[in-house]
């Protein structure tokens, strides 16, 4: 379950990760390994400026994968490989466009970026999938199908998930407001995202199953490699 022409055009489209291996321990520090799907000016563009937002936001504690292709033919996905697409209207001539756009882009990149990491999180993750379950018994009636839910039924609860633990990151990287702003108007999701910006059930869950990515205490079990 990758893609649909359907929503190929807005959405991510993320696969199932499959429950395999655990959580790849991660070398902290470590440089991205990104490749450009076709070396499009736009996919190099976009490699450069996520490794200078990499150097100026610290992201590294919620890096559960360092392998990434920057692909223009597509929508961003996490599995096998973390796919980013280019996100600027204009990729490439950034140097012409406003302060204020490329900021948003630069937002949006790295918020694909992140999103795609926490789907690694559920390999090999039972707590994941414990979440997910509590997330269907909190919402029976949860929509599949976009543009309000995920591809399908298991993906909204999946995506319950991912998108309050995208919310917890950019909260703490760009504060509250330009958080909830940046949530608020994707069109796709759109359900999902209401839930997370505006359901304080939403969080609770999270927070029982141990996915706080932000903050400290002993719910950060859920989140932590193996050592190695
Ligand atoms: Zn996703």
């Amino acid at each position: 379950m990758r893609h649909s022409l359907l929503l190929a055009a807005v959405a991510c489209l993320c696969a199932t990760a499959p429950l395999g291996p655990a959580l790849h321990a991660q070398r902290r520090g470590a440089p991205l390994e990104i490749t450009l799907a076709t070396d499009a000016p736009a996919e190099r563009a976009t490699a450069e400026r996520l490794r200078a937002l990499l150097k100026t936001h610290d992201v590294d504690r919620w890096l559960y994968t360092r392998r990434v292709v920057i692909d223009e033919r597509t929508t961003p996905f996490s599995h096998p490989v973390l796919t980013l697409a280019p996100r600027l209207p204009r990729e490439g001539a950034a140097v012409g466009m406003d302060s204020s756009a490329v900021a948003a882009g630069d937002r949006r990149l790295l918020a694909d970026f992140l999103h795609e990491q926490f789907h690694w999180l559920e390999d090999g993750n039972p707590q994941f999938r414990a979440a997910m379950q509590a997330f269907r018994a909190q919402y029976p009636d949860a929509p599949a199908g976009g543009p309000t839910g995920a591809q399908d039924l298991e993906s909204t609860y999946r995506h319950l998930l991912v998108c309050d633990m995208e919310l917890q990151v950019l909260t703490e990287l760009f504060g509250a407001q330009e958080a909830r702003e940046e949530l608020a108007a994707r069109r796709y999701y759109t359900w999902i995202y209401g839930r997370v910006l505006d359901d304080p059930k939403v969080r609770e869950i999270v927070r029982e199953h141990g996915f706080l990515l932000t903050g400290s205490g002993p719910s950060r079990r859920g989140i932590t490699a193996p050592p190695g």
